[in-house]
């Protein structure tokens, strides 16, 4: 989704587009790092300093809404925000927190087959890996 897009979304849906809201929906639209709201207030707050956190996580909550971004959720309370909403395997490291994405056709058709076979049609996915990542284990 190019930047045109993303404003004409946001006006369909009735929201008011800033140069901050825009910053916040580039940012996390472009992580390959399924960053925080932290991190991306951290990152976006560096050329808008004057923006707050509470514009980082609604914007964020919008994005989710309109299915731009997945929330994954961790039992450590860690919130972390995915761009990549087609079916993938998220490879996280149990020490770093590092997730990387993993997506191929055989991810899609063994899923395609999977769901097949429950007869049902999900309104989302996660699949997850836990692993230890290369760099941790040196
Ligand atoms: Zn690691
Ligand atoms: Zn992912």
């Amino acid at each position: 989704m190019n930047k045109e897009q993303l404003i004409s979304m946001l006006r369909e849906n009735g929201h008011k587009v800033t140069p901050q809201r825009i910053a916040i929906c580039e940012e996390v639209l472009s992580s390959k790092e399924h960053p925080t709201a932290e991190a991306i207030f951290e990152k976006v707050s560096k050329r808008h300093p004057a923006i707050s956190f509470t514009t980082v996580y609604h914007t964020l909550d919008l994005l989710k809404k309109l299915e731009l971004i997945h929330e994954i959720r961790f039992d450590n309370r860690v919130t972390r925000y995915d761009p990549n909403t087609s079916v993938h395997v998220n490879i996280i490291c149990q020490k770093c927190g590092k997730i990387s994405d993993y997506e191929s056709d055989t991810v899609k058709i063994q899923w395609n087959h999977i769901i097949s076979e429950l007869k049902i049609q999900p309104i989302g996915q996660r699949l997850d890996a836990y692993v230890i990542c290369g760099d941790c284990k040196e």
